[in-house]
């Protein structure tokens, strides 16, 4: 692929696709700029991406809908609150950032449904499109409801990241609720597990949870989301081109955080493409995340696969070692070592030594 700003192309057209595209026309205002595939349905079909602010999210966090500077962890052993005043936790609907993308590219950006048969290798080609997953891999399912309440029952200025109070016997369950006003919040029933449920069980761990903590038996539904995020390394799809966002492993795998590290990459193949320095094929690509945080994601989802009862303890005390901001700057990829120091020392030792020796000895299991 020759180094070439005249001409980019981009596969796919969701996140990570038109944030490249919309990052990218706005650094060059003559670069040509073809977008492949059809606009995501998040264009149109609100869902919710949220994420730590960090240095590199000003404009997403700009449009956001909300931002929080407490979050919860919760279990039956008790609840930590966090606070960062310097990485506020930001929710931004998907439709505002995709609209904000392609009113940056309208008359600036060439769109096509049809996917080329094969790039052109004269010009820099991005590929968005779905990565291949391994066989069998861990998930993260979910499904959120946007929820009116007559009652003024929620709390606005602290959201609940992860409340273990529900149901564990389909997998690592959790609640995860953005209250917006005393009146509206999103509440999500999530679940780290190899196999996505029926709608009626989220359903029902969603009700049964606003019974039990807000005494709220009625709600009017106003929006509903569904997802199925990979908790695994991917391999990218495509060939002659370079793979960004899910298709470039940015969703992080033990959290399947991924707006964060993909608005971070775009932004950096953006820079690398105005200095001459863009990565001439895939396999020197910069990896998205660090080999540090790699590695421990790895012993971390070998421990939840094999000791799911484990996790809502091993989330509590790692909410317990680490304070907001640190909290924050792990999840988005920047910890001190300080803060990994701090999260081995909190974690079950035994169970973790014996997983990292697993994954060394046996990588594939
Ligand atoms: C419902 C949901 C909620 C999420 N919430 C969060 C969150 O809160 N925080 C967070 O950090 N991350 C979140 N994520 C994870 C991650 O940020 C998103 O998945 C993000 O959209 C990934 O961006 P992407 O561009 O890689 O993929 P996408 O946004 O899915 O875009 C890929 C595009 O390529 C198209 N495509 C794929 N294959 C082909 C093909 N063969 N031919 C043509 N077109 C193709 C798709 O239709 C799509 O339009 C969420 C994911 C989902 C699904």
């Amino acid at each position: 692929m020759k180094q070439a700003d005249a001409h980019i192309s981009v596969l796919g057209a969701g996140c990570a696709g038109l944030s490249l595209a919309c990052y990218a026309a706005q650094a060059d205002s003559n670069l040509d700029i073809s977008v492949f595939g059809k606009v995501s349905q998040a264009a149109t079909q609100a869902h919710i991406w949220g994420f730590w602010k960090t240095g590199w999210l000003d404009m997403p966090a700009s449009l956001a809908r909300k931002s929080w500077k407490h979050w919860q962890i919760i279990t039956e052993e008790g609840a930590i609150c966090q606070t960062s005043h310097s990485y506020p936790y930001h929710a931004l609907e998907s439709t505002k950032w995709l609209s904000h993308c392609l009113n940056q590219l309208r008359g600036r950006a060439e769109f096509s449904e049809l996917m080329p048969d094969e790039p052109d290798i004269d010009y820099p080609c991005f590929d968005s499109r779905t990565p291949k997953l391994p066989a069998h891999p861990m998930l993260q399912h979910f499904l959120g409801l946007e929820i009116y309440s007559e009652r003024p029952v929620f709390t606005p200025d602290t959201l609940i990241l992860m409340d273990f109070r529900c149901d564990q016997s389909h997998g690592i369950h959790f609640i995860y609720l953005l209250p917006f006003s005393e009146h509206e919040a999103m509440i999500e029933s999530t679940l780290f597990s190899p196999d996505p449920l029926p709608e009626e069980t989220y359903l029902a761990s969603i009700n049964d949870y606003l019974a039990r903590h807000y005494q709220l038996d009625g709600y009017t539904e106003l929006r509903r989301e569904r997802g199925i995020i990979p908790m695994c390394e991917t391999m990218a799809t495509g060939q002659n081109s370079l793979p960004i966002g899910a298709n470039g492993g940015c969703i992080r795998p033990s959290s399947g955080y991924g707006f964060s590290f993909i608005i971070k990459q775009v932004k950096g193949l953006v820079t690398d493409m105005g200095t001459g320095r863009l990565a001439s094929s895939r396999e020197n690509m910069r990896a998205p995340h660090r080999w540090l945080d790699r590695q421990l994601d790895k012993v971390f989802l070998r421990v939840l696969r094999r000791h799911p009862h484990l996790a809502p303890a091993i989330f509590l005390s790692m909410a317990r070692a680490l304070d907001g901001d640190e909290m924050a700057m792990f999840m988005s990829g920047f910890a001190r070592p300080a803060t990994y120091a701090k999260l081995i020392w909190a974690m079950p030792k035994l169970v973790f030594i014996k997983a990292a020796i697993g994954c060394y000895l046996m990588p594939a299991r």
